[in-house]
């Protein structure tokens, strides 16, 4: 069977390391002459670590915690505990697309897919991340927002991976991705919080390294036209809530290989839409959570200061509700959704 994946960034590689598994022989086909990451927080749980078929991967985390942290407006801190990485993408993908060429598979560099039709296949995969040319040729639309990071080299005491939740810096959230001796600062909005947020967390004296900003797209639309299927961000297929796209491809690599191994490629989105990494509660619950205020925010910290996030109890549940004032569906809502982006995006 000839399988073509355009893109070698995480969702493209991870894809042919489980094809060639499987038994299958696929060819990447890659722009970029060297491969290089994408600009990324590049936070990754163990959990979804242990699903990409490449040991060892160790060698590539450059930094690991116990648990992430949510620090509200107020500065309480609730965890989760769950051991995660902060990984060196760029070296992590070069050591993926050696051994995919090791084990069998074909990686051309330096070939800009420009028109779907020039290709033949029996299967295309469009990997090819947000502005993705088999997208347009399936016809997909997702929503998007812009990602913004700058690289610091400097002092600042780290607790776990952090994750702000202040409206004063993002309609959603904030991060310090601690990475040896470098912090991935950034935040889901405009470059113009930037500045103020790196303030905030106190790292303003510190070496910039870069500053960048990109698309992250969610809530995909379209996945497949007959034998030609999206993954990654390509598909839209980011968690809508924490905006993890690696552990999304890393899920939907294993439907791919089912429906070719089954023989029901013409099932993958019908399978993938109706996967939790695609679930329709993200929809309210994104909406839900850019609505919430400092204060209400500020009331949930000061239930949960200390507390472990993934694991809480009927009775502090119906506490939470009584602080925050959120209306019961909404509280709902939010709970389902975290729990599947706590599994599934990470
Ligand atoms: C600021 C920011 C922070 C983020 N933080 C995190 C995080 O901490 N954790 C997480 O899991 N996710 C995070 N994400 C999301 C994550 O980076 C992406 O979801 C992920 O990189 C998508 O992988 P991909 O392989 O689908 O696409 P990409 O990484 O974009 O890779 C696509 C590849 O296709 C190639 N390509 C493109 N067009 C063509 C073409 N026409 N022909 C041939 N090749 C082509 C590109 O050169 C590239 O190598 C973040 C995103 C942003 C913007």
């Amino acid at each position: 069977m000839d399988i073509k994946i355009i893109g070698a960034g995480p969702a493209g590689l991870v894809t042919g390391l489980k094809l060639l598994e499987a038994g299958y022989n696929p060819t990447i086909i890659e722009k970029q002459e060297v491969i290089f990451s994408t600009l990324c927080g590049e936070g990754l749980s163990d959990q979804t670590l242990s699903k990409v078929p490449f040991k060892d991967w160790s060698e590539y985390a450059r930094s690991t915690f116990d648990y992430a942290t949510f620090i509200f407006p107020n500065g309480t801190k609730a965890y989760v505990k769950k051991k995660c990485h902060t990984m060196d993408r760029t070296s992590w993908f070069r050591a993926m697309a050696k051994e995919f060429e090791k084990r069998g598979g074909t990686l051309q560099l330096g070939t800009e897919v420009k028109n779907v039709k020039d290709l033949k296949y029996d299967l295309l995969i469009g990997a090819d991340g947000p502005l993705s040319v088999v997208g347009k040729h399936v016809g997909n639309k997702f929503s998007a927002m812009v990602g913004v990071q700058t690289r610091l080299k400097g002092d600042y005491k780290f607790d776990g991976m952090e994750f702000f939740l202040d409206k004063e810096y993002s309609e959603e959230y904030s991060w310090v991705f601690a990475k040896g001796d470098i912090f991935n600062v950034g935040l889901l909005g405009p470059m113009a919080k930037l500045d103020a947020f790196v303030k905030h967390v106190g790292l303003q004296g510190a070496e910039v390294i870069d500053r960048l900003a990109y698309t992250i797209p969610f809530f995909g639309t379209k996945l497949q036209k007959d034998n030609v299927i999206l993954t990654g961000d390509a598909a839209g297929i980011t968690n809508p809530l924490t905006k993890g796209g690696m552990a999304a491809a890393v899920y939907v690599a294993d439907i791919i290989v089912d429906c070719v191994k089954q023989n029901k490629i013409p099932e993958y989105e019908h399978t993938v839409l109706n996967h939790p990494v695609m679930s329709p509660v993200y929809k309210d619950a994104l909406q839900d959570f850019r609505e919430l205020t400092n204060d209400q925010l500020n009331r949930f910290g000061t239930e949960l200061n200390g507390k472990d996030l993934s694991n809480l109890g009927k009775l502090f549940k119906a506490k939470l509700l009584m602080a925050s004032l959120l209306k019961p569906r909404k509280l709902a809502t939010l709970m389902k959704a975290t729990k599947y982006a706590n599994k599934y995006s990470w």
